[in-house]
């Protein structure tokens, strides 16, 4: 990437034109912004259909590396930016939480299309999340569905632009400047439904309140099929009960008129007679056919 110190410039004392290529006098903050704004390493992942725009806008035709994007990485930890690209499903924010925990600050998210901005085409699905901000914190959106490369490279810029008008000396703007550890983003937990950690004592409370509205704190209602199969068990048990010690179960008389396991043998022998009907069937048919020939 061309060098450009005067775009460094940020004083009000003028630099001589013929030291202007070779000298700039600029904050800390800008300094440090120039070199992260243009050096930005997006992380090497796809979700959905628009990972082929963010490829095609990686490739030649559009190639992000002119604007400082440079080689995609395939691991979080020497990536500073996670373009979400796709839908994101129930299961997959999981392991996205996870890859952003593993970045080093400071990172940044794009969200890319509809679907990661706010679910897209498949907002309020069964297994569908609706928009990436409900986990993390997206820098920029990107709408479209999907974005063109065009799009995602205004996207990605935008970002440059933001990145332009942070100061280390705002703890505000830089939250990863500050004192100590950040902490890390609360993995979602994937069960019957994605349940957010941050949400647990929310979601506990609701629960124990509607359990107790309802009066089933502690005891849960059986679907019907569930209901039906435990009342006719009861039944049997109960006639079990009752009926002597000694009863053979042998003996009991279907309505046909015979019992139980004397029918069974008279099907399998039904079976077993014609399977060797068959089979003769099939020998007399192969020596008719050898004749033939
Ligand atoms: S926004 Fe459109 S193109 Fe992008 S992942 Fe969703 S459905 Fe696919």
């Amino acid at each position: 990437m061309e060098l450009n110190l005067q775009e460094l410039n940020a004083t009000e004392f003028p630099v001589p034109v013929e030291l202007e290529d070779n000298i700039a006098i600029t904050s800390l903050s800008q300094l440090y912004n120039w070199g992260r704004r243009n050096s930005m390493w997006p992380m090497l992942f796809g979700l959905a259909c628009c990972a082929i725009e963010m490829i095609a806008t990686a490739s030649s035709r559009f190639d992000f590396s002119r604007f400082g994007f440079e080689v995609m990485r395939a691991t979080p930890r020497q990536a500073d930016l996670m373009i979400v690209s796709g839908t994101v499903t129930k299961k997959m924010v999981v392991p996205i939480v996870r890859l952003y925990n593993q970045m080093p600050e400071p990172k940044y998210v794009l969200a890319m299309g509809a679907c990661a901005s706010g679910g897209g085409p498949f907002k309020e699905g069964y297994n569908v999340v609706s928009g990436m901000d409900k986990y993390l914190p997206v820098d920029v959106y990107v709408p479209g569905c999907p974005p063109t490369p065009q799009a995602l490279l205004y996207g990605m810029i935008a970002l440059q632009r933001k990145i332009d008008g942070q100061s280390i000396a705002n703890g505000d703007d830089v939250p990863w400047y500050g004192v100590g550890p950040a902490e890390p983003t609360p993995v979602p937990v994937l069960g019957p439904d994605i349940i957010d950690p941050r949400q647990m004592d929310m979601i506990r409370r609701q629960a124990e309140s509607a359990a107790r509205d309802m009066g089933l704190l502690g005891s849960r209602e059986l679907p019907a099929i569930t209901q039906m199969v435990a009342a006719k068990a009861e039944t049997a048990e109960a006639v079990a009960e009752a009926a002597p010690a000694d009863t053979d179960a042998l003996n009991v008389v279907l309505p046909t008129g015979g019992t139980p396991w004397a029918e069974a043998e008279d099907i399998r022998e039904k079976r077993r007679l014609r399977a060797l009907a068959r089979k003769a069937l099939r020998a007399s048919r192969r020596a008719a056919q050898a004749e033939g020939e």
